[in-house]
């Protein structure tokens, strides 16, 4: 038996079943969540490595492709594309969702009037369109649903070592990183969230730190039934979760910060 399948055989028998579809299914493959390909050179943060059973690991294939793509779309440099892959990123986006990329492209008059929203100004010789945000789709809503579901799953299983329940309840709030330029740089969700106490771990592969591609801090209560993840990709994209491991509690935290608000609960369940 090779070195390879001695580690994979202590992988399945150190973590037996699947976390992300409640702990109750035996697990057949290892996880990468984020997926590889959103980090320069497939160079994904170590640790990040999941039991899942076959349905959670490949069902989410192409919402993987997304995030990638998402995560890897920086509208101040070229950093997101340091290893020279997002061409074959593009090239897969466009095989599996054909219409997509014209869809993520504003038109130019939808361009130019959130450019102007925006405080974007075209460099020389770019137009409107390119120099913009992109449009987000319900496909990338969607991708982005089931990446943040996994993602916090993933997370709560690796600080706590249990399975996150399938009665448990998870609560989205995910921005573009439109909400970036508009902030300089900063997420507002996150100063609003600043004050909660949490850990937020320097993640690395090689002694290398790969924060600027993927951080995130969580807070936990004492009996880890209820978390906050707060996860940045990027200049890509960004998101804030409340989840809670008795779904109802979850409901009434909803409903008390609406009443003490006074606004809509800006968090969509997952
Ligand atoms: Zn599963």
């Amino acid at each position: 038996m090779g070195m390879r399948k001695v580690r994979r055989e202590a992988f399945l028998a150190a973590h037996p079943y699947c976390i992300f579809c409640g702990g109750e299914v035996k697990t057949e493959t290892v996880e990468h969540c984020p997926p590889r390909a959103m980090f320069q050179d497939r160079a994904w943060p170590e640790g990040f490595e999941f039991p899942a059973c076959e349905n959670c690991n490949h069902g989410s294939a192409d919402d993987d492709l997304l995030v990638t793509l998402l995560a890897r779309t920086d509208p101040f440099t070229e950093a997101g594309d340091r290893d020279g892959r997002m061409t074959e990123i593009i090239r897969s986006v466009n095989q599996k969702f054909p219409d997509l990329i014209g869809k993520m492209m504003p038109t130019a008059i939808e361009a130019r009037a959130m450019n102007r929203r925006l405080g974007i100004a075209p460099a020389t010789g770019q137009t409107n369109q390119e120099a913009g945000p992109v449009r987000v789709t319900d496909e990338m809503h969607r991708a982005v649903r089931v990446f943040a579901g996994k993602l916090t799953k993933a997370i709560f299983y690796m600080h706590t070592g249990q399975v996150f329940p399938t009665d448990g309840r998870i609560g989205l709030n995910w921005f573009t990183n439109a909400a970036l330029i508009t902030n300089a740089g900063r997420y507002p969700v996150f100063d609003v969230l600043q004050g909660l106490d949490g850990l937020a771990p320097a993640l690395v592969r090689s002694k290398s730190l790969l924060n600027d591609q993927f951080e995130y801090k969580l807070s936990i209560s004492h009996e880890s039934d209820l978390l906050a993840l707060q996860a940045r990709f990027g200049q890509g994209f960004g998101f804030a979760v409340f989840a809670c491991t008795a779904g109802d509690r979850l409901d009434a935290l909803f409903a008390n910060l609406e009443v003490r608000t006074g606004r809509r609960n800006p968090f969509a369940l997952i």
